[in-house]
């Protein structure tokens, strides 16, 4: 891609990376020296800009800290086989934070800024990208309006930036999960698609019951019923059952996950049934007692597959069978990390060098 935004950069002088021990990370607590930053005003994207990590002034009467008008995305660049460094799937990211960005009455941002901004502050702080292995730099997009007004009306002006920071590798202990009967994620026509920032902080309080009953996370099921499956916590879903893979369809309620659509893509490639349906926590739970339910995993950026140990249904846990090196999961995971590394063959052209 030819360079055609002039990027106005102020590097740090204070480099903190000698300060950091890249081979101990807490996940999204150390941040790289630099940020990219642009502003939304007059209805034209302003100057980008790349300045050193750092708090920032804002209004306190700007709308996404009163009426939620507040995206992310979360992605991640790896340290490659051969030295460089190279983004999986941006432009996934790219056209979902536009997809939020619509849902949520905020400005979408030109392929060219998002992706020219993204390659510049990597390339930049490309020594801050782990090299050991299941670590990488974490990368989290994000808009929110910035108009100093209590009317609710969206935004006139926003702000777009990019913050990175060095993650080690995720490692999942299998989870116990619950269905959650009660509360909801997300319903249809809402926008539980959107990456924004609400729907994560009204998700905590009943995740915060759940762990306080002794499970790490719910599933999700969907608002009018309670009877099928939408997500598991902050993940999309996937099962294995009768040697399928099965996964909740998309719909307005759930998110479209980057590393779902990936395991679906690999799992087809391994000459594997998917399936993207309905799946009833009923359907899920008659397996798991016949024995037909394999696996069952969150999918994500953070964590890539998180293998789920123990289901509670109605009040009651139940185990999943052990897996081993050859479970689906398992393959997929290792899959996926060839291609991100560099390791493997990049057959769907996913990996951009930056
Ligand atoms: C971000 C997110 C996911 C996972 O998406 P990835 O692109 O795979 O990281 C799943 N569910 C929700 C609710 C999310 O916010």
């Amino acid at each position: 891609m030819i360079d055609i935004l002039p990027i106005r950069t102020q590097t740090t002088t204070a480099s903190r990376l000698s300060q950091v021990n890249l081979s101990q990370l807490e996940f999204g607590k150390v941040f790289a020296d630099h940020m990219f930053v642009v502003d939304f005003v007059n209805g034209e994207w302003q100057e980008p800009q790349i300045v050193p990590y750092g708090d920032m002034a804002v209004s306190p009467a700007n709308s996404a800290l009163h009426y939620g008008q507040a995206i992310f995305e979360g992605m991640k660049a790896y340290h490659q086989a051969d030295g460089g460094v190279a983004l999986f799937r941006p432009l996934d990211n790219w056209a979902r934070l536009n997809a939020s960005a619509e849902r949520m009455c905020m400005p979408t941002i030109p392929e060219e800024l998002f992706m020219q901004g993204l390659r510049e502050l990597i390339k930049l702080d490309a020594a801050w990208v782990p090299t050991e292995p299941g670590s990488a730099l974490y990368i989290r997009p994000f808009m929110f309006g910035t108009d100093g007004l209590l009317g609710v009306r969206p935004s006139d002006t926003y702000r777009f930036m990019i913050i990175t920071c060095p993650v080690g590798l995720y490692f999942s202990k299998p989870l116990r999960v619950r269905f959650e009967q009660k509360y909801v994620r997300s319903a249809e026509g809402g926008a539980g698609y959107a990456k924004n920032a609400g729907n994560y902080g009204a998700a905590m309080y009943p995740t915060k019951v759940a762990q306080n009953e002794g499970y790490n996370q719910l599933i999700w099921t969907d608002a009018s019923q309670h009877q099928y499956v939408e997500e598991s916590g902050t993940m999309n879903a996937i099962f294995v059952m009768d040697g399928k893979v099965v996964t909740p369809a998309l719909s307005t309620s759930i998110l479209d996950g980057i590393t779902r659509r990936s395991v679906l893509e690999l799992a087809r490639d391994m000459g594997m049934t998917v399936e993207e349906r309905k799946v009833g926590s009923r359907e899920v739970m008659d397996a798991l007692a016949a024995g037909k339910l394999q696996e069952a995993f969150g999918v994500g950026t953070a964590a890539t597959i998180a293998p789920i140990a123990t289901i509670g249904y109605e009040g009651h846990d139940y185990d999943l069978p052990a897996t081993d090196s050859n479970a689906f999961s398992k393959r997929v995971a290792a899959a996926l990390d060839a291609i991100r590394t560099g390791e493997g063959a990049d057959v769907h052209n996913w990996m951009v060098r930056v």
